[in-house]
């Protein structure tokens, strides 16, 4: 990992983080139950978004996200629902597929042109599964709910992507 965040996962990590309250530090087994991973790979990459700052740690193997990277997350979770809006919408696309080819590209996608996109969209506030979208990356504080589609396909996407 470079010193910004390039994968998916590494975003996933940070979402299933962000699920939890504020001040709450999940424990390392949790997220990887979360995310269907082995806990030795979950620790490698939370130390990776620790020394990012993204993440922040206390005590054995319970972790929180950091104000840094509840932005980044922010960001991505926008792209993610401006783009499934924009298959559901202009190109007709189911919800859970628009969903799917959403979170194989929007950790790629340049931020520039989502911002392009959510001005043709109308800024929608919330995505075809009717989750609030956080605009331009920004959460709204009084309603913690998060984009979980976001995290719907871990495992779909995986599979569906090969074939
Ligand atoms: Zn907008
Ligand atoms: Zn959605």
């Amino acid at each position: 990992m470079s010193r910004r965040i390039t994968s998916r996962r590494a975003y996933e990590y940070l979402a299933s983080l962000a699920e939890a309250s504020d001040t709450e530090y999940v424990s390392l087994k949790k997220i990887s139950e979360r995310l269907k991973v082995k806990p030795s790979s979950a620790y490698e990459y939370l130390e990776k978004l620790v020394s990012l700052k993204y993440v922040e740690k206390i005590g054995r193997g319970k972790y929180k996200i950091t104000a840094k990277g509840l932005e980044e997350l922010g960001l991505r979770m926008w792209a993610h629902g401006v783009l499934e809006t924009y298959f559901h919408k202009i190109l007709n696309i189911e919800p859970d597929k628009a969903c799917l080819i959403a979170s194989r590209i929007d950790h790629i996608f340049p931020i520039e042109i989502i911002e392009k996109l959510c001005i043709i969209l109308g800024h929608p506030s919330k995505c075809p599964h009717n989750h609030k979208i956080p605009h331009k990356g920004v959460f709204d504080k009084n309603d913690k709910t998060l984009m979980s589609c976001f995290l719907n396909n871990v495992d779909k996407r995986r599979s569906v992507g090969r074939k």
